[in-house]
């Protein structure tokens, strides 16, 4: 789970490293209320929403008054960001962050990071704050600094030098590096983080050093004992398609082609991918209907699989094992029964009672094709699918 900036900063602040103030805004009517109790001469309001990028795309803007302010807000509000971090469609705009300004002498870039491949946390820094760090790290690798940290020692004071190196400061920053990277690290373990990323961390004509921005992403699984985490979810921008799927346990996934999938299990939707691409074709989405779902969850998840405007064909493969195929088959025929949808729809039954699955299916009303194998399913579909176009 992704939250806003200023839920970071507000979790930055309570562990007690520094940030500026700031105010949430979320109507006109705060607009012009917190700006009052800003004290000083130039504000920053930024777009709060779940992608970074904001600032080339035109959703932070340094503003010296109201006026100022309420034109960013009304050009915004309740409309679509789009930057390079977000879709094409780009991400709805509710929430601003109004925050006092600072004279930036210097952008620092910070983040802690889950290394998968080295199984620990890793830290990224550098002296060039600001910056894409895709960019940087393509054009000069040798401006990043990037090391594991081991989870039985934690931060050390090398470590520690080694950033402020980076960062290009003297000694008298070691003391404030010291609290930043503690923090960060502190932060990302009782938090369960898989991301926290301050770009840029600046210093200000008062030799502070500031986060003025904040990312930060959590562990889905680790939710259910961060409460104070789950409290900040925003599901505003959400695929209304995988918040349904959600509440009932499944998991949908959204895609750009043009062909529909049921599956069940992680790996067998990963490899249906491969095969529908082999074949020629682009999935327009797969929903993994797990183990365990009965007839009528079945039914919902092919409508949903259905449902959207881009799908022309569809692909049902399933291997029986907790599922049974009849109980799949009968769900499949429940979903169309209700759907005036008329496209292509194959079906691949295995496992457990394959043989009354596959009669439910040839004795209903609708013309759905059956395959035994994986590769002549996703085959056939590709075929359909172009031919109904
Ligand atoms: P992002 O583009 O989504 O990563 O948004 P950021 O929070 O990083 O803001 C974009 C840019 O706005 C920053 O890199 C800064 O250059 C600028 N900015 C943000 N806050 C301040 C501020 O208080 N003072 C000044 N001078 N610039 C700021
Ligand atoms: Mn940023």
């Amino acid at each position: 789970m992704n939250i806003h900036e200023y839920q970071s900063k507000q979790i930055f602040k309570d562990y007690g490293l520094n940030t500026l103030n700031g105010f949430l805004i979320e109507s006109r009517e705060d607009l012009e209320k917190s700006y009052d109790k800003i004290k000083t001469d130039i504000a920053v309001l930024k777009a709060q929403i779940h992608a970074g990028g904001r600032g080339k795309a035109g959703g932070v803007k340094l503003v010296k008054s109201i006026d100022e302010a309420r034109e960013l807000f009304d050009k915004l509000y309740e409309k679509n960001l789009v930057t390079i971090q977000t879709t094409s469609e780009g991400e709805k705009v509710s929430k601003f962050y109004l925050e006092e300004a600072c004279n930036i002498q210097d952008e620092y870039y910070l983040s802690f990071v889950l290394n998968r491949k080295d199984a620990c946390i890793s830290v990224i820094a550098s002296g060039e704050g600001g910056m894409d760090i895709e960019d940087l790290a393509k054009n000069s690798p040798e401006k990043i600094l990037s090391f594991n940290i081991d989870p039985m020692i934690g931060i050390t004071d090398y470590m520690i030098r080694d950033v402020l190196f980076i960062f290009g400061l003297d000694k008298s920053y070691l003391a404030e590096v010291s609290k930043l990277l503690k923090g960060l690290y502190k932060i990302y373990i009782e938090n369960d983080c898989t991301l926290i990323e301050i770009n840029p961390l600046i210093r200000n004509d008062k030799n502070e050093l500031i986060a003025i921005d904040g990312k930060m992403s959590f562990d889905d699984n680790a939710l259910y004992r961060n409460q104070k985490i789950e409290a900040f979810r925003d599901n505003s921008n959400a695929n209304p398609n995988e918040l349904e799927a959600e509440k009932h346990g499944l998991s949908y996934v959204g895609l750009d082609g043009d062909i529909g999938c049921l599956v069940n299990g992680a790996g067998l939707a990963m490899a249906t991918m491969d095969s529908i691409f082999f074949a020629g074709g682009t999935p327009a989405n797969f929903l993994d209907i797990g183990g365990g779902a009965n007839d009528e969850i079945i039914a919902m998840s092919l409508k949903m699989v259905l449902e959207s405007e881009k799908v022309k064909g569809a692909l049902v493969n399933v291997f029986g094992g907790i599922n049974s195929c009849d109980t799949i088959a009968r769900g499949v025929v429940m979903a169309l029964d209700k759907i005036d949808k008329k496209i292509p729809i194959v079906v691949r039954l295995q496992g457990t009672n394959f043989k009354e699955g596959k009669k439910i299916i040839q004795d209903s009303s609708h013309e759905i094709y059956l395959t035994d194998s994986m590769d002549a399913g996703s085959e056939m579909i590709v075929k359909l699918t172009k031919e109904a176009k």
